[in-house]
């Protein structure tokens, strides 16, 4: 457990800002954990996987990264099994050790980048699926007093991109592990994007937990960005949800508009908002927005955070102008 100084925090975030953090270290255990809030008077601040984080600037105080291991399966019964995971695996990799298993309910959510430790932070969600569908509970330390509370599905309060921690609760709870609820017979999600038109393209005859994560795989890999060849963090805004009503009269005015229905209310596509306010493709210096996906912000090499935030903040008020619609970020902003 050794505290660095003055370290650059480039490889620690998947946007590839080089800011600094004063002090940093890594935990493995809740007891190294402890031990590292003793030396600090103000709360750290918690790093996974850095793959949804925008630094804009150097960090004062002590960044701790979470790397706490282990996989394993706590108990089952005739239709579910219950599997902890230490919060510093990597969520892929997580993925995969439940398919080589055939344990069912995350494979939709193949290839998401980051911690497990994070996953519940913002509920990740993809294809149809969200972690509050397959999470069982958590353990996390409450850093004010010093203690290790259960958070049941009910305690986390999971919304679209949202949860306790994101909000409430910020700053101030470390997650040390994630038990998920997974099943033994897979129950098949594969009716959302093009998870259909990608198994007919495979010739998937028998549909499988792998074979739906391989197309997962496949899709994501064919549209979003690779954070080792330029620097982003997934969607930097959340698809923001409208009434039925403000939905029809945008129609009128606006007739491709794309909207899902979202439990009565319409879940707007903010990439369609953003293309057709002309920045798709667009780049000032090194920052920029992703010529395939609007709604990914891109870092072509040497942009700061203020740069990215500055051109975050010029989307969001050119659709606001232009719809009426305000953007909220999905990425944490530091
Ligand atoms: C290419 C790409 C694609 C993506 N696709 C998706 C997607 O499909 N769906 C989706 O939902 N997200 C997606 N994301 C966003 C990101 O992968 C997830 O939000 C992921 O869960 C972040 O994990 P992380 O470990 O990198 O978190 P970090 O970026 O390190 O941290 C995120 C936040 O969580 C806090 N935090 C991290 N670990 C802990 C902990 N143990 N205890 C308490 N707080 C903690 C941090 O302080 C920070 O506020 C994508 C990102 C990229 C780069």
């Amino acid at each position: 457990m050794n505290i660095t100084e003055n370290i650059s925090l480039r490889l620690f975030n998947t946007f590839g800002i080089d800011v600094s953090a004063h002090y940093f270290s890594s935990f493995s255990t809740q007891e190294e954990l402890a031990e590292l809030l003793t030396m600090t008077p103000a709360a750290p601040f918690i790093l996974g996987g850095g793959s949804n984080i925008l630094f804009t600037r150097d960090i004062d105080g002590l960044v701790l990264k979470n790397e706490i291991p282990g996989i394993d399966l706590i108990h089952e019964d005739d239709e579910y099994l219950y599997v902890r995971s230490g919060a510093g695996e990597n969520w892929h990799a997580f993925v995969l050790y439940c398919l080589q298993r055939g344990w069912s309910g995350v494979e939709n959510l193949s290839l998401i980048p980051g911690n497990v430790g994070a996953a519940p932070m913002q509920n990740i969600g993809a294809y149809g699926v969200e972690i509050k569908d397959v999470f069982h509970e958590l353990e996390a330390y409450d850093m004010n007093e010093q203690k290790v509370y259960t958070f049941t599905l009910n305690d986390c309060e999971f919304g679209y991109r949202e949860s306790v921690f994101k909000r409430k609760y910020r700053d101030r709870f470390v997650i040390l592990n994630v038990t998920f609820r997974l099943r033994k017979q897979p129950m098949f999600h594969t009716s959302y994007g093009a998870i259909r038109e990608e198994l007919d393209k495979m010739r998937v005859r028998t549909l499988s937990i792998n074979a739906i994560s391989q197309a997962v795989i496949n899709i994501r890999s064919s549209k979003l960005p690779d954070p080792k060849q330029i620097g982003n963090a997934g969607s930097f805004f959340k698809n923001p949800t409208i009434s039925n009503e403000r939905f029809l009269s945008l129609q009128a005015i606006f007739p491709t508009i794309v909207g899902y229905p979202a439990g009565g209310s319409v879940k707007l596509a903010a990439g369609w908002l953003i293309e057709q306010c002309g920045w798709k493709g667009f780049r000032r210096g090194d920052a920029g927005c992703h010529a395939r996906q609007a709604l990914v912000l891109v870092n072509y090499g040497n942009a700061t955070g203020r740069e990215i935030y500055e051109l975050s903040e010029d989307i969001l008020v050119s659709v606001e102008k232009k719809f009426g619609v305000l953007l909220e970020r999905e990425v944490n902003i530091l």
